[in-house]
C-alpha cells in the first residue's frame, strides 16, 4: 500500500466505497488523515465499518471542516448529472480529487523522480500497459502496475526510486487528476465514447489532453485528428515527447509501424526495432500502435534493441483479447470475447482470415451493420444470444449462417465446419460484437466459458 502521509492530520471526505475508494480511505488513514467515508449501499458502509474505517453520513455532515473530497472514479462528477456528493463539495468549495491524484502529491513529496508512466487512450489502454509493465520488468525494474486495469493504484507499493509505475487511467480518473504529471504520458488515441459522462466529445477530448500535457515526456499517436491537434498544441508548448504512429509512415522523427516493422526514425532516417509478425499476442495494426506506443515509453531503454525484442516476443497478451486458446489440427481458436462492439471486433476481423465466427449476446447500436466490408473475409456465422435475429437480417444473404442459441452449440459447429474445410488455416473467433449480459455477468466469464469449452473439446479429441 501506499500511505497518503502528504495528507496528515488533515479532515478528508471519501464517497465510494468500491475497490479504489476503499485502498484510498485506508492509504489516507495509515498516513495520518482523519478520513470520514461514506457510499450510498449499506453494505458498502458495513464492510467499511468492520475494517475500522470511520463511517459518517456525508448528507449532514458539517463540509466546511474537509479539505478535500475523495470521489471514486465510477460516480458522476459532471454528468448526466453531478452526485449529490460532488454538490455538497462544490457548495462548500471543497476540492475534488480522486486516488491518482493522492499518488501524484505522495510522489511529489516523497519521490518526485520516481518512474511513473501514465497511460490512456479510447481504446489498447489495458493492452499497453501490460506491454509497458512487462518490457520494464525485462529491465529489471520493480514493476507496479495497476489503476484502472486491475489494482488500485493506492493498493501498490510506494513511489521509490528503483521502481517504475506503470498506470492505466481511464477518462474518468484523469478528470479527478488535475495535478497528474507522470515521467510519460501515453495517449493512444480519441474517439467518441462515454459521451454520457463527459457531455460533449470536445470534453472527453479536453480531459484525455490532460494527461500529455502535464507530463514530462509525452508519446502520443497520430492516427485520429484529435490527437494529432493535441500533439500540435503541445509541440507549439514545447513539450518534449515522442511521435508514433500506425497510419502515416512518413515520419521525420518518431516510431512508425512500416508493415509490419516497428521502425524508430531519427532525423528522417530509419533504424528497424523489432518484426511484429510472428508475435501472436501483437497480431493487428492496433496492436502495432500499442507495441509503438509501449517502446517510446521506455525513454532511452527502448534504445537497447536486444532486449526491447526479447520483451516483445515474450509478451503474453491479455486474456480476452484475441487470445488463442487452443489449435486442434488445422483449426486455431481464438477468445477475442473483449470485443463488446463493432469496432473491437472489427480488429480481429482485419487480424485474421478464413473465419468461422461466433457472433452475438446483447447487440449494441449500429448492431455489425459497419463491418460488412469485412464479411468476404468470414467463411461462415455463428449466430448467439439476444441479437440472433437482428444479426440474421442484417447478414442476409451475405454470408452463410447459422443460428446456435449458445456457445457451447456455436463452438461445435464452426468447429465441426472448420475440420471439414479443405481451407488451410480456418479460425474458430469468437468476437461477439456485443455486450455479455443476456447470458453472463461480464466478458470475462463469457470468454473464460468459452476458453473452457475449447479445452475440454481438444482433451476429448486427445482420448480418442
Ligand atoms: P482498453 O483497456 O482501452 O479497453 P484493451 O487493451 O483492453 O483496451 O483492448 C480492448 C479492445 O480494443 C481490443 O480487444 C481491441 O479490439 C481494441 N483495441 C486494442 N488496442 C487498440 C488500439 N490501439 N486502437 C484501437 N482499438 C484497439
Amino acid at each position: 500500500m501506499t500511505p497518503i502521509t502528504s495528507f496528515k492530520d488533515k479532515n478528508v471526505a471519501l464517497f465510494g466505497l468500491g475497490g479504489s475508494g476503499f485502498v484510498s480511505a485506508q492509504a489516507l488513514v495509515a498516513g495520518g488523515a482523519n478520513v470520514s467515508v461514506w457510499d450510498d449501499k449499506e453494505s458498502a458502509r458495513d464492510k467499511a465499518r468492520e475494517a475500522g474505517l470511520n463511517v459518517v453520513d456525508l448528507h449532514d455532515a458539517d463540509w466546511t471542516q474537509f479539505s478535500s473530497f475523495v470521489l471514486a472514479p465510477g460516480v458522476p462528477l459532471t454528468h448526466p448529472e453531478p452526485h449529490w456528493s460532488v454538490k455538497k463539495a462544490k457548495e462548500a468549495d471543497v476540492e475534488i480529487i480522486g486516488d491518482i491524484e493522492l499518488f501524484c502529491r505522495e510522489r511529489a513529496h516523497i519521490a518526485p523522480r520516481s518512474l511513473f508512466v501514465a497511460i490512456t487512450g479510447t481504446n489498447g489502454k489495458s493492452t499497453t500497459t501490460a506491454l509497458v509493465a512487462h518490457l520494464f520488468k525485462s529491465f529489471g525494474y520493480d514493476v507496479q502496475v495497476g489503476g484502472n486495469i486491475g489494482t488500485p493504484i493506492l493498493a501498490l507499493e510506494p513511489p521509490a526510486d528503483n521502481r517504475v509505475h506503470v498506470i492505466e487511467c481511464s477518462s474518468f480518473q484523469i478528470d479527478l487528476t488535475p495535478s497528474i504529471n507522470p515521467w510519460v504520458g501515453v495517449l493512444l488515441n480519441v474517439t467518441p465514447d462515454h459521451l454520457d459522462r463527459h457531455g460533449t466529445m470536445e470534453n472527453y477530448a479536453a480531459i484525455k489532453e490532460r494527461l500529455v500535457a502535464g507530463a514530462e515526456n509525452a508519446v502520443i499517436c497520430l492516427d485520429d485528428d484529435i490527437c494529432v491537434a493535441i500533439a500540435d498544441r503541445l509541440k507549439k508548448a514545447k513539450k518534449s515527447g515522442t511521435s508514433v504512429s500506425v497510419t502515416h509512415d512518413d515520419l521525420a522523427e518518431g516510431i512508425v509501424l512500416d508493415g509490419t516493422r516497428l521502425v524508430r526514425r531519427v532525423q528522417g532516417r530509419s533504424l528497424t526495432i523489432a518484426d511484429l509478425a510472428g508475435i501472436a499476442s501483437l497480431r493487428g495494426k492496433h496492436n502495432g500502435q500499442n507495441a509503438a506506443a509501449a517502446v517510446a515509453a521506455l525513454g532511452s531503454h527502448g534504445f537497447d534493441l536486444d532486449r526491447v525484442r526479447a520483451g516483445l516476443q515474450s509478451f503474453p497478451g491479455l486474456p480476452h483479447r484475441m487470445e488463442e486458446v487452443g489449435q486442434l489440427g488445422k483449426v486455431l481458436f481464438v477468445n477475442d470475447s473483449k470485443a463488446t462492439n463493432a469496432d473491437a471486433a472489427e480488429k480481429a476481423l482485419l487480424s485474421f482470415e478464413q473465419i468461422f465466427w461466433i457472433i452475438g449476446g446483447r447487440a449494441k447500436e449500429g448492431g455489425i451493420e459497419p463491418l460488412r466490408s469485412l464479411f468476404p473475409k468470414v467463411v461462415k456465422a455463428y449466430l448467439v444470444g439476444e441479437a440472433t435475429e437482428l444479426f440474421a437480417r442484417t447478414i442476409g444473404d451475405d454470408l452463410p449462417y447459422e443460428r446456435c442459441g449458445t456457445l457451447d452449440v456455436a463452438l461445435l459447429a464452426a468447429t465441426r465446419d472448420a475440420e471439414a474445410s479443405s481451407l488451410d488455416a480456418p479460425v474458430v473467433l469468437l468476437s461477439p460484437a456485443c455486450a455479455s449480459f443476456d447470458q453472463f455477468p461480464d466478458f470475462e466469464k463469457r470468454g473464460d466459458y468459452f476458453r473452457g469449452l475449447v479445452k475440454a473439446l481438444l482433451a476429448e479429441r486427445e482420448k480418442v
